[in-house]
């Protein structure tokens, strides 16, 4: 097994490294500007140089770069190493651009694309309702055609961030005769649209970052649909596609191993560093395992992928890889607090990311670990699709009974 990149790759990493050099902290007088503007301005010059948003062409803001899953990585690496911001993290960038690209009309990718990447503009995704998650089809909020607005009625539910989003792509019931995946239209909502009543969740977290969305007679113009009327199913599924890559790297689950490991150094147990304990030992070898594990899948499928073959059934492993070792990872660093573990929790919401060595963000990494393995498709749902999708195995008979 050649793990290298290859000479030409790595000649790459070396005009990465020296871009990076040259304009990342800013120099002179842009390094006293504001934290957001200089990065709007390392932005700017990184999407000039190819370097971000290599997937969405030049006419919308993007640097259009020729699909080449090596070179993201090393940018990906090496933009990490330097702390440089990378694209904005966001719900926009990360499910709906990649959605309108495929498959939105000129107009709306000429109107949104390029202020989502340049962080001008966020969205909140409006797929839950109160009884449709897993079963999301079965959804009731609906949308009718009056004059030239769709006048939509229902309510959406864990919305995150949607006390602050600007627009909402959102699942409405368009067709209610047709059976259900079939009457289903993707919109573009507004925020600020009368009619729509946001209010904050408080988590057991203690921050509030999804709310529930009320949405009377809310009105959004006609052409503001992604895809045919009716096909917003269709549609739905390039975005949560979208969703479960960008959960799955494999880097985020090392980056959480290293934290752990930091953690298990500084803290006692029994009178002595963590990490001298067996116990622990052993369970951070396990955990080692899955993080590797896991990271050679990602070579597997990024090999595959360089050669035009599909990864099958381990881009389908991606989600639920990174989540269960997310849980575990965070369930060790618990074992490791001990009784300081008992503490409140800080209010911020860490999902996968490194938590560092405090107690309060490694509380608030264990309770994010469970909320991660249940947005964008619950554990138990990946499961099912790698058994039906991924295996082959016949389909689980209470969703079909659903449909
Ligand atoms: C942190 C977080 C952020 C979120 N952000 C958003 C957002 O921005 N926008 C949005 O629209 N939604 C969001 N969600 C909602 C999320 O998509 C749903 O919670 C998820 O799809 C599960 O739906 P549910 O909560 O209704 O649970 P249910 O579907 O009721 O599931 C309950 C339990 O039953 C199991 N189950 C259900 N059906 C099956 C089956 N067929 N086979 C086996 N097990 C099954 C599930 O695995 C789960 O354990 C978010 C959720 C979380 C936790």
């Amino acid at each position: 097994m050649d793990l290298s990149y290859g000479a030409e790759i790595e000649s790459f990493r070396e005009e990465v490294r020296k871009f990076l050099a040259a304009n990342w902290p800013l120099q002179g007088e842009e390094a006293g500007r504001s934290r957001e503007e200089q990065t709007r301005l390392f932005r700017e010059r990184a999407i000039a140089e190819g370097y971000l948003c290599r997937n969405v062409p030049r006419k919308y803001g993007g640097s259009e770069q020729p699909a080449d899953p090596l070179r993201a990585q090393v940018i990906r690496e090496e933009f990490t190493a330097a702390h440089a911001p990378m694209e904005p993290r966001g719900i926009g960038t990360m499910m709906l651009v990649p959605t309108l690209l495929e498959r939105g009309e000129e107009w709306q990718k000429e109107k949104f694309v390029g202020p989502t990447i340049r962080g001008e503009i966020t969205w909140c995704q409006g797929y839950s309702e109160p009884g449709s998650g897993s079963d999301l089809a079965s959804l009731k909020t609906r949308g009718e055609l009056v004059g030239d607005d769709w006048v939509i009625n229902g309510q959406k539910i864990w919305t995150s961030g949607a006390m602050e989003a600007d627009y909402m792509f959102c699942l409405v019931r368009t067709e209610p005769e047709a059976p259900k995946h079939a009457g289903i239209s993707y919109l573009l909502i507004d925020m600020k649209s009368p009619g729509i009543d946001v209010r904050p969740l408080r988590q057991m977290t203690g921050s509030s970052e999804f709310n529930e969305v009320f949405l009377t007679d809310v009105h959004t113009p006609r052409d503001w649909i992604v895809g045919k009327r009716g096909e917003g199913w269709l549609v739905s599924r390039t975005t949560l596609k979208h969703e479960r890559n960008s959960i799955g790297a494999a880097a985020q689950s090392l980056g959480l191993l290293e934290g752990l490991v930091d953690l298990a150094k500084e803290r006692r147990l029994g009178g002595r560093p963590a990490i001298e304990d067996p116990g622990i030992r052993r369970a951070l070898v396990e955990i080692e395992g899955y993080v590797r594990a896991h990271q050679y899948s990602g070579y597997l499928q990024m090999t595959k992928g360089l050669k035009g073959e599909d990864a099958g059934i381990i881009q389908l492993m991606n989600k639920l890889n990174s989540t269960n070792i997310g849980h575990r990872v965070a369930h060790l660093a618990m074992e490791i607090l001990g009784d300081e573990g008992l503490r409140a929790p800080s209010s911020r919401g860490l999902g996968l990311s490194a938590a560092g060595t405090s107690t309060e963000s490694w509380i608030a990494q264990y309770m994010a670990s469970l909320g991660i393995a249940i947005a964008g498709g619950t554990a138990n749902i990946q499961r099912n699709v790698i058994a039906e999708r991924g295996l082959g195995l016949p389909r689980d008979s209470a969703a079909n009974r659903s449909k």
